[in-house]
């Protein structure tokens, strides 16, 4: 068969892999200039190592990620440093990465409210039954079992960050997912998640497959005609991977019942503004910095790559994220990169008091409006089928990984089931 994909992301390049393995013809059609998606990375000429432009990594549990780079042949540059990621209390950060640092978090006081935290968290991670959960609210769950103390320490700040004014909406089962399938042991790739799309796009050329960049879809039809700028081709297949909306917009004939069904779906946009500075920001060695939004910082993590590896990778430099979650009509999606700066620098002074705007050497803006599905309650019942109502139209997205919390692992997951289906 004839195949077009639309997007270079994971999703993308994993459903290629499948399809041109099983001898089909198959074209990768992505709108930027380089394939890797959200997970896409950067390099300057004096790093031997990309930087992603949205902080990335993988955790140990990333069965379908780390199963596909074994497939692949590249398991020996899969890389599981320490990092230690911290949270605030009082002003103060502590170490926040494992059960033991959890139990000593000052946060929870001392007594019931520290058991009913560890009781809640080994209940997660062993229920199988999220289908329960996604009838209630992480809101309403949380205050039940883990009792309101312990939900506004611990997880309403984070839910906040992550979720703005929707935090309330959010159902149970996502809370699950995380917790259920994460580690804290945190998983990278010799080089950056850029070396690995590089990589695998190597084994895809060999396959035959052909990646078109800078080629954005304008129009799928309902006969399968792709329009570009450059032109049209028809094909047998068709599997679009980007958001929801763009799905939407690229398909005016997909029918209205499943176009509704598209455009009912919420999701955050997320912003990150990456900095290469000349001095390390925490000399504690703290790689994670969870902000809880009431501190009053403009953004939700600050997060220093280069204390989860060597600034030696990077020519020394070391490099900080300053990352936000927000609606796609907030302020930070208009401003320029100046205008961030002035708002996400002065900050970082409360991180380390000798931080100096004179440190930055460069600085990148990373935006998407689609960053994070939001999923409400029952929201199983409202995820739009990989399948379309249009013969031959397949659709993989983040939105569609539910009840699992959007990650690579999941796109490589879906993409491959896309393929499977386009080839039954
Ligand atoms: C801030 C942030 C941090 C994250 N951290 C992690 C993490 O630590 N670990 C992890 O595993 N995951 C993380 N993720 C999630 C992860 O990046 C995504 O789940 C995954 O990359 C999604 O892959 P995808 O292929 O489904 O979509 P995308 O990566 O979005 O790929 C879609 C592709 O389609 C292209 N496209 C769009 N429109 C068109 C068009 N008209 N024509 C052609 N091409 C088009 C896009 O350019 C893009 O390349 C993070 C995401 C964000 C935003």
């Amino acid at each position: 068969m004839k195949i077009a994909v639309i997007g270079a992301g994971y999703a993308g390049l994993s459903a290629a892999y499948d399809l041109a393995r099983s001898g089909h013809d198959v074209v990768i059609y992505e709108s930027t200039d380089r394939p890797g998606g959200l997970a896409v990375g950067f390099k300057e000429p004096n790093w031997d190592w990309s930087v992603e432009g949205y902080y990335h990594h993988w955790f140990a549990s990333d069965e379908h990620m780390l199963g596909l780079i074994e497939e692949l042949g590249f398991s020996e540059k899969v890389r599981f440093p320490r990092p230690y990621t911290v949270m605030m209390h009082k002003g103060k950060w502590y170490p926040f990465d494992s059960i033991p640092q959890a139990l000593m978090y000052p946060g929870l006081g001392w007594g019931i409210n520290k058991i009913r935290f560890g009781l809640v968290g080994l209940y997660l991670r062993l229920t199988n039954n999220w289908q329960a959960m996604e009838k209630t609210t992480v809101d309403a769950w949380m205050r039940k079992w883990a009792g309101n103390k312990v939900y506004e320490t611990m997880w309403e700040p984070m839910m906040k960050g992550k979720f703005g004014p929707h935090y309330k909406d959010v159902n149970m089962a996502w809370m699950w997912a995380r917790m259920h399938a994460r580690t804290s042991r945190l998983g990278t790739y010799v080089g950056g998640f850029q070396a690995f799309t590089d990589d695998m796009v190597g084994v895809l050329k060999d396959l035959g497959v052909e990646i078109c960049l800078e080629t954005p879809v304008k129009e799928i039809t309902e006969s399968l005609e792709v329009t570009f700028d450059s032109g049209k081709e028809k094909y047998d297949r068709v599997l679009v991977t980007t958001s929801p909306g763009l799905l939407s917009r690229m398909v005016p004939a997909l029918p209205d019942s499943y176009q509704s069904g598209l455009k009912d779906l919420k999701s955050m946009g997320a912003v990150v503004l990456t900095l290469s500075i000349s001095s390390q920001l925490s000399t504690q060695g703290y790689y994670w910095y969870n902000i809880p939004k009431e501190q009053g910082y403009p953004f939700l993590a600050v997060v220093e790559h280069t204390n989860y590896l060597s600034p030696e990778y990077f020519g020394g430099d070391h490099i900080i994220y300053c990352g936000d979650y927000r609606d796609s009509d907030h302020p930070y999606f208009e401003m320029s990169k100046e205008q961030i700066l002035e708002e996400f620098l002065p900050p970082l002074k409360r991180i380390n008091p000798d931080f100096d705007p004179s440190w930055v050497k460069k600085s990148w803006l990373y935006r998407t409006k689609y960053g994070q599905p939001v999923p409400e309650m029952n929201h199983s019942g409202r995820i739009p089928s990989i399948q379309t109502p249009i013969q031959g139209l397949y659709f993989a997205s983040m939105s569609q990984v539910y009840p699992w919390d959007r990650g690579t692992n999941f796109a490589v997951e879906i993409g491959r089931r896309a393929a499977g289906m386009m080839m039954d």
